[in-house]
């Protein structure tokens, strides 16, 4: 919470767990108090605001953008948004646990559209050894909740940081598989290490994926311009231009049916991005601003 002018500071949700974010907030007549909503309806109130109600614990049509009191601050409407019922998600968080020690699966060659590469690799990690596979399913995780909160049918690739793969042309033939609406692959990079930023990577006509080249550019954007937006991280300075890189060497990319791109959150190997990675309140971040950018594609307001 951020006071100005004669706002009092009443009160925030500061580090505690919600589950939807805060979208919207209204002060009370008397300026001594105000209302928090949730995307769930849920209703915090401070100082002098009363409790009327939310629209948490089911009924919502839609998840709530906004609200706003009453003249006399006994009510409060809530205003709900866009729902993203019946849009499938899939949500692919790179590498795995296991796959360090199962190198006779994981460095098989696999065709990947346009030429061979290995079937997964292990990721990067961080200076103190935090793993990036951990980092992606963290932030996968979190980004199927706020998707999910919004009414979308989230499929993974994985859910634990315990197995092995899967090979990066299934990772692609399960978001292919689900019809995906959109589909995108969570990383973060082993980049030189004087470099940092982020960078949205996105697939190159190879004929399989002819068909979605352009609005994966699309969510490339809308994902972007969130990410860039919510968490202030840099776009790369190594990697692309304004944090889009087109590639076509990836099999996740070239063997898209729908439209996918792949983040890569920060550079590990840089200090600064390193430690951003390893923070759980970075990682929420990052998540937040991922699900606002496919919310953004699949609202169509790009
Ligand atoms: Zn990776």
């Amino acid at each position: 919470m951020l006071s100005f002018g004669d706002a009092g500071f009443y009160g925030s949700m500061g580090a505690t767990h919600l589950n939807a974010p805060i979208v919207g907030m209204a002060a009370t007549p008397s300026g001594n108090g105000y209302w928090l909503v949730a995307a769930d309806g849920g209703i915090f109130t401070f100082g002098d605001a009363p409790f009327e109600g939310a629209g948490s614990g089911g009924g919502l049509a839609a998840p709530v953008t906004g609200m706003v009191g009453t003249p006399d601050g006994k009510g409060y409407w809530m205003v709900e948004g866009a729902s993203l019922s019946g849009k499938v998600v899939t949500l692919d968080p790179g590498h795995n646990g296991g796959n360090a020690s199962a190198p006779t699966v994981v460095d098989q060659a696999v065709w990947n559209g346009t030429g061979y590469e290995s079937c997964d690799t292990s990721g990067t990690e961080t200076g103190t050894g935090y793993p990036e596979y951990a980092f992606n399913l963290a932030v996968g995780l979190d980004v199927a909740a706020d998707l999910r909160a919004e009414g979308a049918t989230v499929v993974l690739t994985r859910t634990t940081n315990t197995g092995v793969g899967p090979c990066v042309p299934i990772r692609a033939a399960i978001g292919n598989n689900a019809h995906s609406a959109a589909a995108v692959s969570i990383h973060a990079d082993g980049g030189p290490p004087q470099g940092r930023g982020f960078v949205v990577l996105e697939p190159v006509a190879d004929g399989i994926n002819n068909a979605v080249i352009g609005p994966s550019s699309l969510l490339a954007l809308d994902v972007r311009n969130a990410f860039a937006a919510v968490t202030g991280e840099p776009t790369s300075t190594y990697a692309g231009v304004d944090g889009i890189q087109p590639r076509s060497d990836l099999g996740g990319l070239n063997l898209t049916t729908v439209p996918k791109v792949l983040i890569e959150c920060a550079n590990m190997r840089n200090p600064t991005d390193a430690a951003l990675t390893e923070s759980p309140s970075w990682q929420a971040l990052a998540a937040r601003g991922i699900s606002a950018g496919i919310t953004a594609f699949l609202s169509g307001s790009s």
